[in-house]
């Protein structure tokens, strides 16, 4: 088999889903676990966190969202980016509650609860308000038709009105307070045609992480009578935020990453000074080289812009990656580190003795974030639950 895995730490995973649930406060959780669990692997991920008492979870949409029903038949499923026509039977059958905003969804749901002769038991719907993102939502100048078309949807319960923040990580900021004062106008409206949500979610792991974060949410909902809960979704795997302003809580300091990524040295060679290695030779050996192979390519996430600037752990020293990362392969130089031999353990991310590559690192380097860095370890590197 290939050398190249991923270590999913699900014992790690829980201790963060703990540490944000402190941070939270009075407010609940919903962990997302969408995208592969953000790379780790969404069906591991989810059980541990469900058995751990996570009661809700978010997923992209109804396919993600069907596998995780199968590990977890208890668990509260939101999904995230709306569904459609086809998936809505399948969203009823696998008791998921789906985001809406586009009338549509209202339709779809609608039918496919007569459809399926379930008319007495309602579809429990979460609605999405734009607030500021342009992105999903309904736009409070389109909410009073949109609730309408809501109370036509006899099948429909409102249980949730969330929305989703683009400038969380500025804890000072105001866009964040601006977007909550239009979800509170969006509440009035909401609350006015005699609709009681029962819950109100919004922001992600850098609300939770901010210290009055949790607690304004947790004041809207109260104001509106129902309960409050947030949406972290990276800080679960270990990475807080990057946020500016006053204020992040002690418990960021205290996140560990879940996934280190590891590989094999599989050939070595030495090359004379003046030789190049890699598609068109970008790097050239000053001195004689030692080179080591690793069965690692940007087709596995290695992005290819770590070529001849990345670095990888090698015997808790850090080798840099010469020449071009191709498809299926990385080179590394390990002139410096004595007696690399062939099967030696490397960490692309990870720790290793004293050294540690995080997925910030290797997203900076990569003009990135750790969020496309964790999601773009492919299908191809087998993750491996400790
Ligand atoms: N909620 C929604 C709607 C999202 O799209 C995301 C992530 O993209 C999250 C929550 C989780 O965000 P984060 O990973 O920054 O905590």
């Amino acid at each position: 088999m290939r050398p190249a895995w991923a270590e999913i730490s699900l014992d790690r995973l829980i201790q963060n889903y703990r540490l944000l649930s402190a941070a939270a406060g009075e407010s609940g959780l919903i962990a997302v676990v969408k995208a592969n669990a953000y790379g780790h692997g969404t069906l591991a991920c989810a059980h541990a966190l469900a058995n751990a008492g996570a009661a809700w979870l978010g997923v992209t949409n109804a396919e993600e969202a069907i596998a995780v029903r199968a590990t977890c038949p208890g668990a509260r499923i939101l999904v995230m980016s709306g569904l459609w026509e086809h998936e809505a039977e399948g969203a009823i059958e696998h008791r998921l509650t789906p985001v809406v905003w586009e009338p549509a969804h209202l339709e779809w749901l609608d039918a496919a609860t007569r459809e399926k002769q379930c008319a007495t038991q309602s579809v429990a719907v979460h609605l999405e308000i734009d607030t500021g993102m342009a992105r999903q939502g309904v736009r409070l100048a389109d909410l009073p038709s949109f609730l309408e078309r809501m109370q036509a949807a006899k099948a429909l319960s409102l249980e949730g009105v969330m929305t989703h923040f683009h400038s969380p990580e500025l804890l000072d900021g105001e866009a964040t307070a601006a977007q909550m004062a239009r979800l509170d106008a969006a509440m009035e409206i909401i609350s006015a045609r005699g609709f009681r949500p029962t819950v109100i979610h919004a922001g992600n792991s850098a609300t939770v992480l901010a210290n009055d974060g949790a607690r304004s949410i947790g004041e809207l909902a109260a104001k509106y009578g129902a309960s409050a809960m947030l949406r972290p979704g990276l800080s679960l795997y270990g990475y807080p935020p990057r946020v500016s302003g006053e204020g992040a809580s002690t418990e960021a300091n205290e996140l560990q990453p879940v996934l280190a990524w590891k590989t094999r040295v599989v050939s070595l060679r030495t090359i004379e000074a003046g030789e190049s290695a890699g598609y068109n030779a970008t790097f050239r050996a000053g001195r004689p080289s030692r080179l080591a192979l690793l069965p690692v390519g940007y087709a596995d996430g290695m992005n290819r812009l770590l070529s001849n600037r990345g670095e990888v752990l090698v015997r808790g020293q850090r080798a840099p990656i010469v020449g071009r990362i191709s498809m299926d392969l990385t080179i590394v130089d390990v002139t410096d580190i004595p007696a690399v031999e062939m099967g030696d353990e490397v960490v692309l991310i990870g720790k290793q003795g004293t050294e540690q590559i995080s997925a910030y690192d290797f997203a900076d380097l990569a003009g990135t974030i750790p969020y496309e860095v964790l999601c773009n370890i492919s299908a191809r590197v087998r993750r491996v639950t400790l």
